[in-house]
């Protein structure tokens, strides 16, 4: 197979025409038969030209209705304008010339009753929309009168164009290359059984079909199929690397009963919750098999997700081997290792006066951790001495060596990129089990296409006893308002509680983002009257970590009830007695911020309260914060989101490696096709596992694996 479609432009098209394409960054054969229209616009049917916006670059059939040419007044030169219509609006052509020759071209083409296209920004200029300068084809001549009708009845396609390349100016470039390549050139990726069930085109006639229809129908027939191709490649990388994995062996890790696990269930002073039964269930199956699990666990903020983790580390201990749990934060890394430790007491106590039998080291690994307790944690990790080792990315350096790692747990998992969360667990060959956790959920379409090969599972219930939580939104410019809610806060630390007050940013210095600083906002509460008494602690990540560890206790223990933070405390901080939550600047907040924050009272058996505090609110802040202030239901704030933001931001940077590279698809919308494609790219790698029947497929597969592994030594 020669690779035409690899072919540089240049010479097919021709040196300034290639040039053109490439500011859209079309240099092959490939790439521009690859840029799809974006619409298709009826020969049929004028484009209204009542509603053009002015400043968008606009393409318009329509037909010329007057021309007049004259002198320039002020300057030498002629103008000509033309005057186009779509039967009842106008618009203004205008051009420009030196010298009166400089428009004859215009003028021949322009006859008043001609219809064309033209193209270019739409300009005001003396209160009516014009044209300046535009480009424009005109249509074809009436000789051949059934070409013409044939001609008039096909549509055109429109691209995606700037003013630098028109539409046409690509759809010639298009035509050109359609007519030298042949079937051969394209060869197709979906084989032909799965053509025929999903009534597809084939792969070169898509291509025809889409740059060059003879109908509607036919233009979105050969999208759809385009569309399904793209899914079918993209689903068959990611089903073909979940057979990989799936060859792959580990050590299983059985509970062997008796051991640290069970001494910690007899410790426990509450059940487990059905769900956390359930799960833990599943885990222990999964960690009991040779292959090694890959288990996403999502569930509601406080639905006690971590508790599942460490039982299913404590399975992997008690089987001899180690766990590490990765966390996004120093502070959630910090508090992770002091709740585990008093949860495991004697048991994380080996070799001492009132340890366990079954007892093993918990290290905490971070990066400003001080070098002589590092140098204890990365030794008991090499041997082996340390069970479990809790840490920020700082666990996933080249020194962090374990003894027989066997299980690695990556908690709130939306920070972290793919490669990262893979980097422990193929540490030195091998491959540990993985759980990854989150409190963000994850449409299942997005979840396949991002982690095509996790098995979800998801913990639907909060542990009993939860207090309710209430939220309001309050404006900062009502003094009286602010003034209660500070009032309300006195009252729950006189109460016993804790209160949390989230700003956007450390100090009023900071010049990235605007909004209530830590510094000053710590300064102006030690002033405010409500307040009188109640000592104030301070916390964000520029602090040493053991002053971040010291702000934590003394906030836990209630030496400072009132501790002002940044979103440090986002993610999984747990403080029983935190009551109460004001975030100022609310709207600066993503909406699973705001979620994430707010999870961070009502812990206790107490009722909580979340303020809300905002300026003037207008456009998608405003919906964020209403929909914040009347749900507290995760999984419908999360749906909320969606409709909220845009496509990009779901997937997230880090983790979209493959899914960025979509062109055609939506995740959300195309989700259906996108299961469809998945059932029969699972069926094809049933039955024939290295895409021998379908080579092109196996091409294109090879490609996605090579670019994704070449974006992965980049970011490495
Ligand atoms: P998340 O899922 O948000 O990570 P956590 O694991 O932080 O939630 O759990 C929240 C709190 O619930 C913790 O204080 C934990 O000790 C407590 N918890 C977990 N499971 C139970 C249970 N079965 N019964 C009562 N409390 C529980
Ligand atoms: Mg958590």
């Amino acid at each position: 197979m020669t690779d035409v479609l690899g072919r540089p432009i240049g010479r097919l098209l021709g040196e300034p025409t290639a040039r053109a394409l490439g500011k859209l960054g079309l240099r092959t054969v490939g790439d521009v038969l690859r840029h799809y229209p974006r619409r298709l616009q009826d020969r049929g049917r004028f484009t209204e030209l009542r509603d053009l916006p002015v400043g968008d670059h606009v393409t318009v059939l329509a037909r010329v209705e007057d021309v007049q040419e004259r002198p320039m007044h002020a300057r030498r030169g002629v103008i000509l304008n033309a005057t186009i219509s779509d039967g009842a609006h106008r618009l203004l052509l205008t051009f420009f010339a030196k010298h009166p020759g400089g428009l004859s071209r215009n003028r021949r083409m322009l006859q008043v009753g001609t219809t064309g296209l033209f193209t270019g920004t739409v300009t005001l200029y003396r209160g009516a929309r014009q044209l300046a300068h535009p480009d424009f084809e005109v249509l074809g001549d009436l000789d051949d009168e059934a070409a013409a009708i044939e001609r008039h009845m096909q549509p055109i396609p429109i691209y995606p164009a700037t003013s630098a390349v028109p539409s046409w100016r690509i759809a010639n470039a298009v035509t050109t290359l359609l007519r030298i390549l042949t079937s051969d050139d394209v060869p197709d990726v979906v084989p032909p059984d799965v053509r025929r069930a999903e009534d597809l085109l084939g792969s070169f006639a898509a291509l025809q079909g889409i740059h060059d229809p003879v109908s509607e129908e036919h233009w979105l027939r050969a999208r759809r199929t385009l569309q399904f191709e793209e899914a079918f490649v993209l689903q068959s990388v990611l089903v073909r690397r979940r057979e990989v994995a799936r060859a792959l062996r580990t050590v299983p890790r059985p509970a062997t009963g008796g051991g640290i696990l069970a001494a910690f269930d007899a410790r426990l002073p509450f059940p487990l919750t059905a769900g956390q039964r359930a799960v833990g269930d599943q885990i222990a199956a999964d960690l009991a098999s040779h292959t090694p699990m890959q288990r996403l666990l999502q569930g509601e903020v406080g639905s006690g997700k971590t508790l599942v983790a460490l039982r299913a580390m404590l399975q992997v201990v008690e089987a001899g081997g180690q766990a590490a749990l990765l966390a996004p934060t120093e502070v959630l890394a910090q508090q992770h290792h002091r709740s585990i430790a008093a949860m495991l007491g004697p048991l994380a106590l080996p070799g001492m006066l009132g340890g366990a039998d079954a007892a093993t080291h918990v290290e905490l690994l971070t990066s400003s951790l001080p070098s002589r307790r590092r140098a204890t944690a990365l030794a008991r990790a090499a041997s082996g001495q340390a069970g479990l080792v809790i840490g920020t990315h700082a666990l996933l350096g080249e020194e962090v060596q374990f003894h027989d790692l066997g299980l690695v747990v990556v908690d709130e998992q939306h920070r972290f990129g793919v490669e990262q969360r893979d980097v422990l667990r193929t540490r030195g060959g091998r491959t540990a089990h993985s759980l990854v956790m989150t409190a963000t959920p994850i449409p299942r379409t997005v979840a396949m296409t991002v982690f095509g090969d996790l098995e979800v599972s998801t913990l639907r219930e909060m542990p009993p006893g939860r207090g309710e939580v209430r939220t309001f939104a309050v404006p900062r410019d009502n003094a009286a308002w602010m003034g209660r809610m500070w009032q309300r806060c006195a009252e729950e630390v006189a109460a016993g509680g804790r209160v949390y007050v989230v700003c956007p940013r450390i100090d009023a210095g900071d010049t990235d983002t605007t909004g209530a600083a830590v510094t000053q906002t710590a300064a102006a509460l030690r002033d405010e009257p409500a307040l009188a008494g109640v000592a104030i602690g301070e916390l964000h990540g520029r602090l040493a970590m053991d002053a971040k560890d010291r702000a934590m206790d003394d906030f836990a223990s209630g030496r400072t009830p009132v501790l002002v933070a940044t979103t440090v405390v986002e993610v999984g901080v747990d403080v029983a007695d935190a009551t109460v939550m004001v975030v100022l600047d609310a709207d600066r907040f993503g909406l699973s911020q705001l979620h994430q924050l707010r999870g961070r009272i009502g812990r206790g058996g107490r009722p909580g309260v979340c303020f809300a505090v905002t300026g003037q609110l207008a456009g998608p802040a405003e919906g964020r914060v209403q929909a914040f202030v009347t749900t507290r239901d995760g999984f419908e704030l999360a749906e909320k989101d969606l409709e909220l933001r845009r496509e990009g931001d779901v997937l997230g940077a880090a983790q979209s490696g493959l899914a960025s590279s979509l062109t055609t698809l939506r995740v959300l919308a195309d989700r259906d096709l996108i299961e469809r494609a998945r059932a029969h790219a699972d069926a094809l790698v049933a039955r024939d596992p290295s895409f021998a029947t379908v080579p092109a497929l196996a091409a294109a597969v090879a490609g996605i694996e090579e670019s994704s592994a070449g974006d992965f030594i980049e970011r490495a």
